[in-house]
């Protein structure tokens, strides 16, 4: 059934098991998952079916530190989130990405990769891919082949709307935006949304997930914190901290034999990112244009005729090529890198806006740098061929900033782990300290592996409608 809270009765109460907030691929994925378990389910979505500038601007924020991209549109707020633009990479973690203890204690998941693989094939039906990554075994230099699938992509608002409106178990309300909830005795008892005219309703239920996307979930928790009086939310919570990000950078340009760019994606195997002590990192070697080849071999021709030579007749035999590497690789999780309350401005409802605290750090160079180095050394011994690396790689020049910067990708915030001192949640999803309030989405993500978060973001809801259930 579904609901625009524009048109509804003003004050109105409703009741149900499970009132989850927001719907994007995290929402949606848990109240069609939960409604098969029998539960009622209230979906509250902030949006409507489209974009509207109201919705759109409650996104709104500033960021401090590195460029980024402008808050309001490097996320979407109606039904469907943000994936009614997103571009469909998925991949799963991988075991090391569980511990990263090697780098500091905190940094390690109270689950493994084994507690999310069971939701793995039903995760890739919902995103409407075969999650077969068929990776290559890494060789004594630790690259390996990996693997990525493509998700059409799934646009969760079109894709699911028939389903949430005929199901009976769910109750999906459009214009709904959580403004503040209520408490007694460590549990939340209602969470009472607004429309954009001034509707008011209240949801009682048993649990509620807060599923509002991977900057939303810390700036809420973040404001209910602030407004609790009975102390709901722990003053010791790291709410907001350890943001992650995946950088996205061209590292340098390559003449690579042919069958290295045909195929395409690689990674490195976790036993060498711990030896290093560096984080995870994905290669992608990208075929350039023949003109672009062609300046790419005049530029060796002044330094090394000889070589140059030999790579020309190469390339006519069609066994080497021109590349370019590029690479999305784990940002550290660092304290500072946070969600914030704006102390200045506020958004319709009077919620204050985000301000996102955004750097990379050392490791995060290091990462790359000492990655892009064992990559050009794999392909020097095999005789795959060459990098030249950006002079900002190697060096302590600073990042480029007319490069894709990032990946879109929020997560963090609301990180996953057992002491209540460095991370939010549970393993189970829920707020350390709160009888029945969880949260579904990335910012759980504890550590981001380089992979891309939409398919863990729905293994995850998978898994946290099965423990709902119990
Ligand atoms: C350009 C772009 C490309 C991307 N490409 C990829 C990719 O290739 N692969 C990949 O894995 N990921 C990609 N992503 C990221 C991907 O879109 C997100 O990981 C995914 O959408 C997150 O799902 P979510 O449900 O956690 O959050 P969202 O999809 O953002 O959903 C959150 C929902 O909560 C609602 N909401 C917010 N606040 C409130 C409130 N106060 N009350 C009620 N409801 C609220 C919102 O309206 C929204 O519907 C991309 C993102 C962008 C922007």
């Amino acid at each position: 059934m579904i609901r625009d809270l524009e048109t509804h009765e003003n004050d109105a109460q409703l009741e149900s098991d499970i009132c989850i907030i927001g719907a994007g691929a995290a929402g949606i994925t848990l109240a069609l998952q939960l409604a098969k378990s029998g539960q009622k389910v209230t979906l509250c979505e902030g949006g409507g079916l489209d974009q509207s500038d109201a919705s759109q601007s409650c996104y709104i924020g500033e960021v401090r530190g590195d460029p980024y991209f402008g808050l309001d549109w490097a996320r979407l707020r109606y039904l469907g989130g943000t994936t009614n633009h997103w571009s469909g990479w998925c991949r799963t973690f991988e075991s090391i990405d569980f511990d990263r203890s090697y780098i500091a204690p905190e940094h390690k998941w109270p689950i493994t990769k084994s507690d999310l693989d069971p939701f793995l094939e039903d995760a890739g039906q919902i995103l409407e891919i075969t999650p077969d990554f068929n990776d290559g075994p890494a060789d004594a230099s630790g690259i390996k082949p990996i693997g990525y699938r493509f998700s059409p992509p799934t646009r969760f608002g079109e894709k699911y709307f028939e389903q949430l409106k005929a199901s009976q178990q769910i109750e999906l309300v459009l214009n709904a935006n959580l403004i503040a909830t209520e408490s007694a005795g460590g549990a939340i008892s209602a969470a009472r949304f607004k429309s954009y005219s001034g509707t008011d309703l209240t949801i009682r239920a048993k649990k509620y997930v807060l599923a509002m996307g991977g900057i939303e979930n810390s700036r809420m928790l973040l404001w209910l914190q602030s407004q609790a009086g009975d102390g709901l939310l722990k003053t010791t919570l790291p709410i907001g901290n350890y943001w992650m990000e995946h950088p996205h950078f061209l590292l340098g340009m390559a003449f690579v034999e042919t069958e290295v760019s045909n195929q395409w994606t690689y990674g490195i195997s976790g036993e060498v990112q711990r030896n290093e002590k560096i984080l995870n990192c994905g290669f992608r070697v990208d075929e350039i244009s023949k003109e672009e080849t062609e300046k790419l071999l005049a530029d060796l021709q002044c330094v090394a005729p000889a070589y140059a030579d030999r790579i020309a007749g190469m390339i006519d035999e069609q066994k080497v090529c021109g590349a370019q590497l590029r690479s999305a690789w784990e940002q550290e999780p660092v304290r500072s890198n946070s969600v914030e309350l704006s102390t200045q401005e506020k958004d319709i409802f009077g919620i204050p806006r985000v301000v996102l605290n955004w750097k990379k750090s050392t490791l995060d160079k290091r990462t790359i740098r000492k990655s892009v180095e064992i990559f050009n050394q794999w392909l020097m011994d095999n005789d795959l061929g060459r990098i030249k690396p950006d002079t900002w790689v190697l060096s302590t020049d600073p990042y480029p900033t007319d490069d894709e910067l990032a990946g879109f990708h929020h997560m963090g915030g609301t990180r996953m782990g057992s002491d209540h001192k460095t991370s939010v949640v549970d393993g189970n999803c829920k707020v350390h300290g709160t009888a029945n309030m969880y949260v579904a989405g990335s910012s759980v993500f504890t550590t981001s592996g380089h992979n891309n978060p939409t398919l863990p973001i729905v293994q995850l809801a998978l898994r946290l409608a099965d423990h709902l259930v119990e």
